[in-house]
């Protein structure tokens, strides 16, 4: 059985998708568009406007129009709570709609995106919507060694950032628009938006949504289009205070010089990662299944994928036994078909990307426990694979795969895992299973990752941070630790 698709759904992607800028839909100046396709058959989903640099800059005088002269500057931090509570409660209304968008153009199980992307994105707005009433400054008693017996009055403000270009990845489309657009809404910020040029159908939807709730024209502004166009003018245009991004170290590495060549915006970035699960001799039975939770959630399109699997050489042979067990398990197929586990890689180049990786780790000298290749003859389908053998330079072990294809490895030094577990130049996430606590938290520190998950993994809540350590990123998303990265402190002091 196959999930029947929403009339809304239907006209959506049967109609060529525009550029959302100043509130109004709009072709690309250029007039040219791009097709999305449908990742489970390879063929063409939607037809959208191709934003480049003349569009992007458009956007951002929409975008600065928008933050100067209000409605939406003028308005009171309660009044852009409540929008900000509305883009929420108008996207739970639409959750079969939202997830089955992401489920054509991204790939995922449409039972996935329907319990997990969209009511996440949902809580995202509202846990944001509550933040707008709650950003403050300090008032600071101040010392001035060189004015002896002056009296001052200092106090700081927290001022939204201004303008911010927000760059985000295909993994999981509605969700990273959320986790940028939620913080920037709640700080007063104004907003261009570019999705990737994979998934651009959700964010396109979502700009009706926010449009619906509200939000004055100008302020959110959503602009498809390809990286190295459309990205680029938005990480090097001179107006543009800040820019949030996440994908690639790679990407990541050009939109700081991108930044450094153009304004110095501010930057926070969320890249990759290399994580690794760590399975101890005392570790309950659950740790299989979160082990394989931890790889093939989203068939490892995920920054912090549990990649490096970690595994007390006295339970080795069972542990990865019972994850090889399940990879077989997973039921592969089209995101909209009933019982599907693992759908599609996102693209093409995705997949030949990761296939590439499972030739060099297996002409390495790697083994695939199970898995190893391709899986059918249509759409980019990889089976869920584990890969034994390995060694610390293999490709495998030290690069992103972003894919289902686990390395595991036995350890037998307790005190040595810390190390080998810090072994990579990533720092995004980590797992570690164990029913000693002590044990559990001593490493938790010694870990150099942002997200530490102990007898769990792949928990995400918009009021926990999350980002990376060294080349995982900069900066933290969710949580109130987000809202430093929108706004700006300026002290202010007034002699008495
Ligand atoms: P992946 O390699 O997994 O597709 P990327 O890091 O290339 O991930 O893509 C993440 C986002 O960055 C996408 O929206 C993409 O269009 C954008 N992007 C890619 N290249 C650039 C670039 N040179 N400048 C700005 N954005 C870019």
């Amino acid at each position: 059985m196959t999930v029947v698709l929403d009339r809304n759904v239907e006209e959506f992607i049967a109609t060529p998708r525009q550029l959302f800028i100043n509130g109004q839909w709009a072709d690309a100046a250029s007039g040219k568009t791009f097709e999305t396709p449908n990742p489970a058959t390879g063929e063409t989903l939607a037809r959208v406007a191709e934003g480049d640099k003349e569009d992007i800059d458009r956007a951002v005088r929409a975008a600065r129009r928008a933050f100067e002269e209000g409605p939406w500057s003028r308005m009171t931090p309660s009044e852009r709570g409540r929008v900000v509570w509305k883009i929420g409660d108008l996207i739970l209304e639409h959750v079969d709609e939202l997830a089955q968008l992401e489920s054509l153009d991204n790939g995922k199980p449409f039972a996935v995106a329907q319990a997990a992307d969209v009511p996440l994105s949902a809580d995202l707005f509202h846990y944001m919507a509550g933040w707008a009433t709650k950003i403050e400054g300090n008032t600071i008693d101040i010392s001035v060694p060189y004015m002896p017996g002056a009296n001052f009055h200092s106090y700081t403000l927290r001022e939204p950032i201004g303008v911010v270009g927000q760059i985000i990845p295909w993994n999981f489309p509605l969700l990273m628009a959320a986790w940028k657009l939620g913080p920037a809404l709640a700080a007063g910020c104004t907003v261009v938006l570019k999705p990737a040029e994979q998934t651009p159908l959700s964010a396109l939807r979502l700009a009706e949504l926010i449009a619906e709730a509200g939000v004055p024209e100008g302020v959110v502004n959503v602009v498809p289009g390809f990286g190295e166009t459309a990205g680029a003018a938005l990480a090097g245009h001179m107006d543009v205070d800040k820019v949030a991004f996440t994908g690639s170290t790679e990407v990541g590495k050009l939109i700081v010089a991108a930044a450094g060549a153009s304004n110095l915006k501010k930057l926070t970035l969320e890249l990759g990662g290399k994580s690794p699960n760590i399975v101890f001799e005392d570790a309950m039975e659950g740790a299989v299944e979160g082990a394989a939770n931890a790889i093939f959630f989203n068939h490892g399109q995920c920054c912090v994928a549990g990649s490096r699997l970690f595994v007390h050489q006295t339970r080795f042979d069972e542990v990865v036994g019972g994850v090889s067990e399940i990879a077989k398990s997973i039921k592969l197929g089209s995101g909209l078909e009933a019982g599907t586990q693992m759908g599609p890689l996102v693209s093409e180049e995705q997949f030949q990307r990761v296939s590439g990786y499972l030739e060099s780790g297996q002409a390495e000298g790697a083994t695939a426990v199970v898995g190893g290749g391709r899986f059918g003859d249509r759409g980019f389908f990889i089976e869920p694979t584990v890969l034994v053998n390995t060694h610390g330079n293999m490709k495998v072990v030290k690069e992103e795969i972003f894919g289902p294809v686990v390395v595991a490895a036995p350890f037998s030094d307790l005190d040595d895992i810390a190390a080998q577990a810090n072994d990579t130049e990533y720092g995004l996430g980590a797992g570690i299973w164990t029913k000693d606590i002590g044990k559990a938290h001593a490493l938790a520190k010694k870990i150099r990752a942002g997200t530490v998950w102990i007898n769990c993994y792949n928990v995400f809540d918009a009021a926990l941070p999350f980002g990376g350590y060294k080349q995982s990123g900069w900066g933290r998303e969710m949580g109130h630790e987000v809202l430093n990265n929108y706004t700006e402190v300026k002290a202010v002091t007034t002699q008495l």
